[in-house]
């Protein structure tokens, strides 16, 4: 009888975990992180990251874990740890998007690259000098910035249904608004995620098919995601290591929009409304280390052949003028005087005609 009941007891339980399983909802916990978060609350912590030989470090994040069900966003921010308008956009977010009023998750990475955002480096972590965006999907036992990388591809791309990598111009790039609308070769896929690019509202959008395919080598946040199946997008607002009002505001509202498109809070997007599209890029890198002097700004226009900067060694001479390979927008430039070789000097952009 006591077995029997057991039994009966059991099989209700299943049925209730079915029922869930097919719902996706019941008001159940979110898990992050190895905690519980509850329906309806808001939950923010750091998520350990051991290092080599016991140096390890965190990652900042909040969960906002809606009292509906819905999709689960994954917003990150400081990557590259000197781009702050993101940074700072999502501390802002934490306090606008209330628990009671949204339907599904957010999953809110504040500062990806804490060891970065600690020595105030640009591109590079300070502990290995790897750019955490090309090391991607990462390495549990490896270096810091491949520990890291391992730990978001585990913890945020694997809890999320959709990611927004959030960039600007680093501390040393002047840059304009754009978004990577990143191509997978699925075209319903695609349609998702140029749908995302839209939703985040920036002008400028680079139709970008020259990611690898290989999830073991899938060097950027944004490109491990839509590997594994998850529509994402890379956006770039802010410039020069700069906190200015209307790069912050860029992305707050693009985040409140794609939140909105994404049917996890009340109200209309505000996709951009008539883009640019880019169908064609080329970062230049330097060929010297020394000095690089723009002549032109972020955004200009420039033709194929024309002066970009220029550059100088270390006494002052000249070794080069640097031009552009083709016509189209600048989409950065290097702001600061250091250049080194293989580094990037600036981004041009061929504008899609119709
Ligand atoms: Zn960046």
């Amino acid at each position: 009888m006591k077995t029997g009941r057991r039994a009966l007891a059991l099989s209700a339980g299943l049925l209730l975990v079915l029922g869930l399983a097919a719902t996706g909802w019941a008001g159940e916990d979110f898990v992050f992180g190895g905690g519980r978060i509850k329906a309806g609350s808001l939950v923010s912590g750091l998520l350990p990251v051991p290092g080599p030989g016991g140096q390890g470090t965190s990652i900042p994040y909040t969960v906002i874990h809606g009292a509906e069900p819905g999709k689960v966003l994954a917003l990150v921010a400081g990557v590259h740890a000197y781009e702050y308008p993101p940074i700072l956009s999502l501390y802002r977010l934490k306090n606008e998007i209330a628990p009671a009023a949204l339907r599904g998750t957010v999953i809110m990475v504040h500062i990806a690259n804490l060891p970065s955002f600690q020595k105030r480096t640009v591109y590079y972590g300070p502990d290995d000098w790897k750019n955490l965006n090309r090391v991607f999907p990462g390495d549990r036992r490896g270096t810091m910035s491949q520990r890291i990388a391992a730990a978001l591809n585990e913890e945020v791309v694997g809890r999320a249904d959709v990611l927004v990598d959030m960039h600007c111009g680093d501390g040393n790039e002047a840059l304009i608004p754009y978004t990577y609308w990143m191509i997978s070769g699925d075209e319903a896929f695609d349609a998702k995620t140029r749908d995302l690019a839209l939703a985040f509202g920036l002008p400028h959008i680079i139709i970008d098919d020259t990611r690898g395919r290989d999830l073991k080598d899938s060097k950027y946040l944004g490109n491990t995601a839509i590997l594994r199946g998850k529509p994402a997008v890379t956006t770039e607002a802010g410039f020069l290591g700069r906190t200015d009002e209307e790069s912050i505001r860029l992305n707050v509202r693009g985040v409140l929009s794609v939140l909105r498109h994404l049917g996890m809070i009340d109200g209309r997007p505000e996709p951009a409304a008539d883009p640019v599209w880019i169908d064609k890029y080329e970062v230049v890198t330097s060929k010297w280390s020394g000095l690089f002097t723009p002549r032109v700004e972020m955004g200009w226009f420039v033709r194929a052949g024309q002066i970009v900067g220029t550059v100088t060694d270390y006494l002052g001479d000249w070794k080069e003028d640097v031009r552009a390979p083709f016509t189209g927008i600048l989409l950065y430039v290097i702001g600061t005087p250091p250049c080194n070789a293989g580094e990037p000097l600036f981004e041009v952009g061929r504008v899609k005609e119709k």
